[in-house]
């Protein structure tokens, strides 16, 4: 499938909305959580793609006259007082934008420089992430696949491992990255994620023993992939150091909850 690139609208929360540019040197925060204490800190990014006419998935169904169903029920939207924040929302709207919920988000694994746990920490992540949303993941296996930054929209959510060479935004202290590319539909439109990226510090994960740690970043980074953007509140996850946590808290609840209730 044609497709073109914009290199834009990178969204890097740690360091400010604006242009893709390597970061800032940045002293760690001595006031950060359980996660911060061994590493963590993860940059956000998101891009957006510049669509052919004609192409953008919902135009299929409403040519085919058919109408998509949700392949999870959607959940409950929780209540509670912790914060949540998206990643980006509608151009018109307050409303989240986030992955299609009558589609699979498919993902595949690249295994060089990941370690030995990496498929159980990837399937934990989409399962938990699949639970708070009510999308599909689906692992399709590995691939060799490393060029996050040109991405085909019917290319699988790649996860992988790496260092601030290839992903500059895993310099320092960093962990991780995540975050997905969006459609635009030429004439308006719901925005919607089509596919992303997770990329996990090598040396992160030779420093961390914790199984619970281990996998609270690569969770935090699934958080990223749907759509949420980072918190203050130190008891969510998706706070920008991983907070007091290792499991989605509260607010991140909710938030994952409303990204997988949009409509298909
Ligand atoms: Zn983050």
């Amino acid at each position: 499938m044609e497709r073109r690139l914009r290199e834009l609208d990178w969204l890097d929360q740690t360091y400010g909305m604006g242009t893709y540019a390597p970061a800032p040197p940045r002293k760690p925060s001595r006031a950060s959580g359980v996660v911060a204490l061994i590493v963590l800190g993860a940059v956000t990014t998101s891009a957006v793609f510049a669509m052919q006419p004609g192409i953008f998935p919902d135009r299929v169904h409403e040519l085919l006259g058919t109408s998509p169903e949700r392949l999870l029920p959607a959940r409950d939207i929780p209540t509670g007082p912790g914060e949540f924040s998206f990643m980006a929302t509608q151009p018109d709207s307050d409303e989240p934008v986030g992955y299609n919920p009558c589609q699979v988000i498919e993902v595949a694994v690249n295994p060089e420089g990941a370690p030995d746990d990496h498929q159980e920490l990837v399937e934990t992540a989409m399962a938990r992430t699949s639970d708070a949303t009510g999308l599909q993941f689906e692992l399709v296996g590995t691939t060799q696949d490393r060029d996050f930054e040109n991405m085909s929209m019917d290319d699988p959510v790649l996860v992988m491992w790496s260092d601030e060479t290839e992903a500059p935004d895993l310099a320092g202290d960093i962990a991780g990255v995540g975050g997905s590319y969006r459609v635009s539909p030429f004439g308006g439109g719901r925005e919607r994620y089509v596919t992303g990226f997770v990329i996990l510090d090598v040396e992160a994960y030779d420093r961390m023993r914790s199984g619970a740690i281990r996998q609270a970043v690569v969770d935090h980074e699934f958080g990223h992939l749907v759509g949420l953007g980072h918190v203050e509140d130190p008891r969510q996850l998706m706070h920008e150091r991983g907070g007091f946590t290792t499991e989605y808290g509260d607010g991140d609840l909710t938030g994952l909850a409303e990204l997988g209730a949009i409509e298909c």
